[in-house]
């Protein structure tokens, strides 16, 4: 049986390793690729799997991209419109250009006049994204205001590959659908000071038409009904006074005294050359890099620690730790090797 293939696929390459890691998933190890494309898990019965072959019906197997290190956990941000979302956000992504990264969502709607593709929203027709929602593209999806709005996979991926820290902007119904995922994340609800005051910001915006704002506002009251009881928040903060609430924000998310040059953690690279050989010890991964029996007196040895894997398809797979040993002898079977 042809199983049907999930999450993003390795392109071809030269050759690959491959090993199994237990009875969930197979790690694929590309040869010849660039460090952030050799590293692959290829999963046959993971939960995500499971969960697949219930809602098609038929056999299905998932590949995950493997990422060293962790990323740092997304920070959800939540409130009715006009409340002051984006301004909070864009504070954070100027003081901290290194630390955060924005979750471009897929949406519906029409863009406002000084809003660019790619970089506020993937504007998108519903039809489109109607059926990237059934492929399993999304991490989460509602309808917001009569649109259509979303979080691809894909979107929050991106951010942590560049050893960032992801932000996303997303209504109430969005927080409780990831709050109930495998990602953990941080939840902030943004609350305005009245109702008054809201409608004041949101026509102060001057971005919407005068229903948009009333749909708006009526729909404001239920929001913050429910991002006030229901439970799915970290924090509530008020948005009175803008640089009070900033600082606030700043202090839920544990970054007092950080300055802007001292706050990234890159993710860090592995060099595999194409002559290698791949074999498991407990949960090590021995990489042997160059030619094998080619008579030389010591070759590298890469070690993958897969003891703590994270996330999988149909995102990324982290938390590898890696490590190598420099020249070690030959005949090595799992025991007597030294690290440096
Ligand atoms: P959201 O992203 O939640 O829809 P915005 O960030 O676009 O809201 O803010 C709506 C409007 O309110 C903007 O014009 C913004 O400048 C203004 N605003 C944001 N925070 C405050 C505040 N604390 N006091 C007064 N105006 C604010
Ligand atoms: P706006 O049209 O003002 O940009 O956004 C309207 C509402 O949609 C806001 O409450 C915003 O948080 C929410 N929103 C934006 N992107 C997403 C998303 O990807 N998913 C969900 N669930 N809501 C979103």
């Amino acid at each position: 049986m042809i199983p049907t293939v999930r999450g993003e696929e390795p392109k071809p390459c030269e050759g690959h390793s491959a090993v199994a890691i237990n009875e969930d998933r197979i790690l694929v190890i590309k040869k010849g690729a660039t460090s952030d494309d050799c590293i692959w898990f290829l999963e046959v019965d993971t939960q995500y799997v499971r969960e697949q072959k219930k809602k098609v019906g038929t056999e299905i197997v998932a590949w995950s991209r493997g990422f060293i290190g962790n990323a740092q956990k997304p920070v959800v941000i939540s409130g009715p419109s006009g409340v002051g979302k984006g301004t909070l956000i864009s504070l954070l992504m100027k003081e901290f250009p290194s630390l955060f990264g924005f979750s471009v969502s897929h949406t519906t709607r029409a863009p406002r006049e000084m809003e660019k593709n790619g970089e506020h929203y993937h504007f998108t027709e519903r039809s489109v994204m109607e059926k990237e929602i059934k492929d399993g593209k999304f991490l989460e999806y509602a309808s917001v205001h009569g649109n259509l709005y979303g979080t691809s996979i894909e979107a929050v991926e991106v951010v942590s590959d560049a050893g960032k820290r992801c932000i996303l902007d997303i209504d109430v119904q969005g927080a409780k659908s990831v709050r109930a995922s495998s990602l953990e994340a941080i939840f902030i609800f943004i609350r305005p000071p009245s109702m008054k005051q809201l409608e004041e910001r949101l026509r102060a915006r001057g971005t919407e038409t005068e229903d948009q704002i009333q749909k708006r506002l009526q729909n404001a009251e239920a929001e913050i009904k429910q991002g006030t009881s229901s439970g799915i928040f970290d924090h509530i903060l008020y948005n009175d006074k803008l640089d009070e609430c900033y600082k606030n924000l700043k202090e839920r998310l544990g970054l007092d005294g950080i300055t802007a040059s001292n706050n990234q953690t890159a993710p860090r690279e592995i060099d595999l050359p194409v002559d290698h050989s791949v074999s498991k010890v407990d949960n090590k991964i021995l990489i042997k890099c160059g030619t094998p029996g080619s008579g030389k007196a010591s070759e590298n040895l890469i070690i993958l620690d897969v003891s703590s894997l994270k996330g999988g398809a149909p995102g990324r797979t982290r938390g590898l730790d890696v490590y190598a040993i420099d020249s070690f002898s030959d005949g090595l079977n799992g025991n007597g090797c030294q690290c440096r």
